[in-house]
Order: structure tokens, then sequence, then C-alpha cells
């Protein structure tokens, strides 16, 4: 069964059109990336999967079940890191957890086990008392990264979360996001505009105006496109999408 399924997805603002069917699945366990230019698509298709807006045409199944027609087990599966930090900087680390985990109706003993583990496999348990305003942006991500893990997803969506770091803490955080998906067996979308955040075995999804202009593995799209990975996403991300949004 795939990790996430998304058959025939379009959805416009009004008149512009933001995808246009766009189908693709992943397999469970699996690193993916969802490589796409500034205003591909890649957030509206994030905030699809969320349910932060509803479906205009086309379909999601996460872990099999339907988006559309059961979202509380659809919703249970997911943990997303959205492209702007939304955690509450006057909170500690640990209080910003904690709230999630409410959120999500863990119960007291079960938020305790939770924190602990979350907080020690993100490095983060010295820290915990530390308001997020005083952590450095590496850091913050962690965080996110934390509380998106506590209710214990199969896949976990992220949204250009290395934005904004300096390219060491960058790659480290992509690094540290490939070990929890072969360690914890998670299904990982990972969305970025950087060629570098992608390596040859991945999953790889290329948008492009809202359309999914390739999709395969990262090393069999380049050599299908005629050599490296970066001549092959100038290529297919350079030319206009007949029927796609202008911009
Ligand atoms: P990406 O995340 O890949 O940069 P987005 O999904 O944010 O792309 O945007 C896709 C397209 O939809 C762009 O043309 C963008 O201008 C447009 N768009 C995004 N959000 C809105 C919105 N709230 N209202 C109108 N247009 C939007
Ligand atoms: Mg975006």
């Amino acid at each position: 069964m795939s990790a996430l399924k998304v058959s025939n997805l379009s959805f416009a603002y009004g008149p512009r059109e933001a995808l246009r069917q766009v189908s693709f699945s992943l397999p469970p366990g699996q690193f993916a990336a969802l490589l796409g230019p500034n205003g591909a698509g890649k957030s509206t298709l994030i905030a699809l999967l969320t349910r932060l807006y509803d479906v205009q045409s086309g379909d999601i199944q996460i872990g099999g079940c339907s988006l559309h027609h059961t979202p509380r087990p659809a919703l249970r599966q997911l943990g997303v890191v959205f492209q702007q930090s939304t955690l509450d900087l006057d909170l500690s680390v640990e209080q910003n957890l904690r709230y999630h985990a409410a959120l999500h109706g863990l119960s007291r003993h079960q938020t305790d086990l939770r924190v602990e583990a979350e907080l020690a496999r993100q490095a983060l348990t010295e820290r915990r008392r530390e308001r997020v305003r005083e952590l450095n942006g590496g850091h913050r991500r962690r965080v996110e990264i934390a509380r998106a893990l506590l209710h214990e997803p199969r896949l976990l969506l992220l949204d250009e979360a290395s934005a904004g770091l300096d390219p060491a803490s960058r790659l480290a955080l992509n690094q540290h996001i490939r070990n929890l998906c072969r360690e914890q067996n998670l299904s990982v979308l990972w969305t970025t505009h950087l060629l570098d955040e992608v390596q040859p075995s991945d999953d790889l999804l290329i948008l492009h105006q809202g359309r999914l202009v390739a999709s395969g593995q990262a090393c069999a799209l380049s050599l299908e496109h005629g050599g490296d990975l970066g001549s092959a996403f100038a290529r297919l991300t350079t030319s206009s999408t007949s029927g796609a949004a202008a911009r």
C-alpha cells in the first residue's frame, strides 16, 4: 500500500490555476523529494495534503485512507513542517511540544513518553527549558520536527524546511531527516527548490507551473534527460507548460 497516493489533483485560486492534474504515489519508508522553482505549486500541494484547503478536483489517499471520506485516520498518519514556522517563540521547547500533544489528544502519560523520546532523538533534551526565541534557525527546525513526530505519523511532509538556514545547517538537516526515514521506516516528502538537497537514490517529483513534469528515481531522471540532474532540472523547468497558470 502506498504511503501517499495523489490522483488527478487540480487546484485554482480563483482564476489562477496552481496545480493541474497532478498524480503520483509514494511507497512506504521512502525519501521522496518534491523539487520545483518558486511558484511551482509545492506549498499549494502541502496545503491540500494537510486539508488546509479542500480538494477541488482529484483525490488524496494517505496510507490507504481517503482524506476526503475519512479525514481523521488519514490525518493521524501525517506529520507536517510548514514553510513558515508555527512555533510559539515565547514558550519553551518543551511547552511547544506539550501544547501540540494536547491538541492531538495524547494522554498525560503518552505525552511524557513521547516528549522525552522526541527531545532525545532531535538532540534537544538539554534545551528543553529554553525559549524558542533563544534558539538558532537549525534548532528551531528541530523543535518543529520533534513536534511533527510526536503522534508517531507514518508520513512526514516538510515544506522547504531548510529555507533560511546556512549551507552547513541546511545539509545537516537534510541528512538528519534521511536518517529518520531509514531508522524509523518513515515516509518523507521533502519539498525544496534546491538541487543539492536531492540524492541519486531519491524518488524525485519535479513540479513546474503546477504540473508534474517528471517523476522517478533521481539518477534515472538524470540519465533520461541527458546527463546531470542540474541540466535536466533546468531543461524541465524553463519551458512554459501550456495551459498552466501564467505568472
Ligand atoms: P511554491 O510553494 O512552489 O513556491 P505556491 O504553491 O506557493 O508555490 O504557489 C503556486 C502558485 O499559486 C503561484 O503562482 C502563486 O502565486 C499562487 N498562489 C499561492 N498562494 C496563493 C493565494 N493564497 N492566492 C492566490 N494565488 C496564490
Ligand atoms: Mg512554497
